[in-house]
């Protein structure tokens, strides 16, 4: 069984067809990559999946299981951990408050209340919770940034804290929106290490990236998305020459 299933999935906005009938599956263990155009729908594909959107057509299960229409959180608890394209960290918290935010099983994202009730945790530095907030710093390679301010990080390092914040739900899916975006060849050479570090630890990888080295290197399998349909899907030297694929996106 797949771990993530997208079946017939189509999402409409007025009368935009951001998403149109993706099918798709992702397996257990890969790290598969969704590649295509500004605008051809692979952030509304990600919405998709976490529930940020219901689609207008199809289904989406987790695990065996139909997610499609259930809350952000439920899906987030029920193991899809995601980061975003545009960076979302509260930048006038710590780095390890950041992470705890995303270890705490927020009820309906009172943000607010949860920061008060995690407060304590924080000042003491004690307690199971934060002792996983640092395992998945570790992770990313930031523990030694725990007690900054996370608007004071370089800009790879806040990317990167945004994978911890998602670590920190133990997710078995992990979704990384363009995570090597803005980063220099050095960063994202660090990133790619990471992933693979991340997947080598048992979580599974649905990532979204325009970087094509940074894609054939890192993926299994890849996807194509170009006005909302999927073109293509294979291993990435079947990607790289697919005639398709070529005239839609990797020839522009
Ligand atoms: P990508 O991530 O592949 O660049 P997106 O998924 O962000 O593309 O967007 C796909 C299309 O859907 C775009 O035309 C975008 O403008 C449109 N779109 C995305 N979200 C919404 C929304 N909430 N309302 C209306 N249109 C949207
Ligand atoms: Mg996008």
């Amino acid at each position: 069984m797949s771990l993530l299933k997208l079946d017939n999935v189509t999402i409409r906005f007025g009368g935009l067809v951001a998403v149109d009938g993706v099918d798709l599956t992702v397996e257990r263990g890969e790290i598969l990559a969704l590649i295509g155009p500004n605008g051809a729908g692979k952030s509304t594909i990600f919405n998709l999946i976490t529930g940020i959107y219901a689609p207008t057509e199809g289904s989406i299960s987790f695990n065996g299981r139909p997610i499609s229409g259930n809350k952000p959180y439920h899906i987030a608890a029920a193991g899809i951990g995601r980061t975003f394209q545009n960076i979302r960290l509260f930048t006038e918290l710590s780095v390890l408050e950041n992470v705890l935010i995303g270890a705490h099983k927020l009820g309906k994202w009172d943000l607010a209340g949860s920061i008060m009730k995690l407060a304590p945790w924080v000042r003491k530095e004690e307690g199971a919770l934060a002792e996983w907030a640092i395992e998945c710093l570790k992770q990313v390679d930031l523990a030694h940034r725990a007690y900054e301010l996370a608007v004071n990080l370089p800009y790879g390092e806040q990317r990167r804290l945004e994978i911890a914040r998602a670590l920190a739900l133990k997710p078995d899916l992990i979704l990384l929106d363009e995570p090597a975006a803005g980063m220099n060849p050095q960063e994202k050479q660090v990133l790619l290490e990471m992933v693979l570090k991340i997947r080598a630890a048992g979580i599974t990888v649905f990532l979204v990236e325009h970087d094509m080295k940074f894609v054939m290197g890192l993926s299994d399998r890849i996807a194509v998305l170009d006005y909302g349909v999927k073109i293509a899907e294979g291993k990435p030297e079947e990607i790289r020459t697919n005639p398709q694929v070529i005239e839609a996106y990797l020839g522009k």
